[in-house]
């Protein structure tokens, strides 16, 4: 071995977490060692959030020209060079890649080492030719695609997200196994930017969210021309003329459908394989690793944050974790991690928001009378009119009281409406409080608070309260 070295912490992952934790723990003094077998930035920066979206914002610029006749301008077809959106894709990543490098770990105090880490006993991880015996330990080694034993798929060739990324040329016919949120929103991209798409999943397409407002994007998705397949068992796969034929049943007949290329996208699963963590006595399931409420592992001084811990997958919620770790390493704190709402945001067009319960959950969890669902349709905002965005809705899930219980949103700019409604809900705002804001017009974030006036309008409609109006018209 050529080095032994004796942090006070050492995070393994350079991803989400990983680096959330790092950096923190070295702004707060703390002696820190940062392990990555990969690229820095980890599957958000490199194969997930950050290409995905800039992707889309290619595919939706595209779309926008396609539709520009609507506002009365004339566009000529839009000609899409595959190569630039490529570099495009390539260019925001290189854009964000520093606040993630390993020139900005160090500079902070953070010593990176760029090898695979594995645990040789409870208190030890070797990394390439280094010992690191720390006093605190954190894994954040995220996740990787989880391919499903669907006969054939060893044999042919296909992407996952770590691979899609680098095509630079047209794609003629996607097939993309999985109807969640990745699987819709690179099969939506690769539409708009004048692909063939067709999606497979085994569910209802994204099966986690409000099917209500699912449909709205499903709708888009189908006018747009993707060919969706939910609840569809694909057999098998094979090399077709084409590329890849793919086997599924339907209406009792077995059907075939060919296309170029093949995208699986069903699912992830955590990275544990390389760590050895028996070794260090850490309980794990093929889920992920077993944290308590502050994320501690069966072994005490070793924590585990992001992806790796199962459950919800987000880039935020990784840095929410590494919040938690925080608290807790450095200052004996003990915040709660299952306290905090998380949101989520399907990036497709339109976009679909959730921030705690959705209807279904609150109607699962309380009885039925005694919540009440709120909703405002985008065709009754303003702004919405003036940009032609006028699919979509909110619906706020409350208590009777006005306790907000969730709220869903699907529509344009879904993803930043959303954020008024975490604040609601970190900060037990009530519905009706709402409607106290000013807000500026005309806004998208007016539809928040037309919601919210919806919560007195069967009080409006009492005979009472009309009395008093009519009383204070009179006399006021
Ligand atoms: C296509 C796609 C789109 C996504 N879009 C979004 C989005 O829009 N918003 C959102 O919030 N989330 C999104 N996500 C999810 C998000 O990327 C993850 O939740 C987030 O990256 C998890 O962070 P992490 O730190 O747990 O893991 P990662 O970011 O994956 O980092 C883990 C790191 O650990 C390293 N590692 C693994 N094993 C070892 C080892 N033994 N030794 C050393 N290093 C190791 C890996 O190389 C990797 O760099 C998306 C994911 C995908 C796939």
């Amino acid at each position: 071995m050529e080095e032994v070295l004796k942090p006070d912490l050492c995070v393994i992952g350079a991803g989400s977490g990983g680096l959330s934790v790092a950096a923190a723990a070295a702004q707060f003094g703390v002696p820190v060692v940062l392990i990555e077998k990969g690229r820095m930035g980890g599957d958000c920066l490199n194969y997930g959030c950050v290409p995905s979206k800039a992707l889309l914002a290619a595919g939706k610029r595209a779309e926008a020209v396609r539709t520009a006749s609507n506002f009365g301008i004339d566009v000529i077809e839009a000609q899409i060079d595959h190569r630039g959106v490529h570099d495009h894709v390539h260019g925001v990543i290189a854009a964000i890649a520093p606040n993630d490098s390993i020139e900005r770990m160090t500079g902070l105090g953070v010593r990176v080492i760029q090898a695979s880490a594995s645990f040789l006993d409870k208190f030890t991880v070797e990394a390439g030719r280094v010992l690191v015996r720390a006093r605190r330990f954190v894994i954040a080694t995220g996740s990787t695609p989880l391919i499903p034993p669907i006969p054939g798929l060893d044999e042919v060739p296909y992407f996952t997200n770590e691979t899609i990324f680098d095509v630079s040329e047209r794609i003629q016919h996607l097939i993309v196994l999985g109807g969640g949120p990745i699987g819709l929103e690179l099969g939506q991209a690769h539409r708009m930017l004048g692909s063939h798409v067709t999606v497979f999943d085994t569910a209802s397409l994204l099966a986690n969210e409000d099917p209500e407002a699912s449909r709205v994007l499903v709708k888009k998705l189908q006018d747009t021309e993707v060919v969706l397949y939910p609840n569809t068992r694909v057999e098998r796969v094979e090399r077709s003329v084409q590329g890849i034929a793919v086997h599924f049943h339907k209406d009792g007949e077995t059907t075939i459908i060919k296309g170029t290329h093949l995208l699986v996208a069903t699912g992830r699963k955590p990275n544990l394989k390389s760590l050895s963590l028996d070794r260090a006595e850490i309980a794990y399931t093929e889920e992920g690793i077993k944290v308590n409420e502050q994320l501690k592992t069966s072994n005490r001084r070793i924590y585990a944050v992001g992806d790796v811990i199962g459950g919800p997958k987000y880039a935020h919620l990784a840095n929410y974790h590494a919040g938690i770790v925080i608290r807790n390493a450095l200052f004996r704190l003990k915040p709660d991690v299952s306290a905090a709402a998380i949101p989520r945001v399907t990036y497709t067009d339109p976009e679909l928001a959730q921030i705690g319960l959705t209807e279904e959950e609150a109607h699962k969890r309380f009885r039925r009378r005694s919540i009440r669902i709120y909703r405002w349709p985008y065709a009754d905002n303003d702004r919405a009119q003036c940009a032609r965005e006028t699919e979509g809705f909110i619906k706020v899930i409350t208590r009777r009281d006005g306790t907000i219980l969730g709220c869903t949103i699907v529509g344009a700019h879904a993803g930043e409406l959303i954020q008024m409604w975490v604040v609601a809900l970190a900060k037990d705002i009530k519905l009706g409080d709402i409607t106290s804001f000013v807000l500026p017009y005309p806004t998208l974030s007016e539809l928040s608070k037309r919601v919210a006036f919806t919560y007195y309008q069967p009080t409006l409609t009492k005979g009472w309260v009309r009395s008093i109006i009519g009383l204070l018209r009179r006399f006021g």
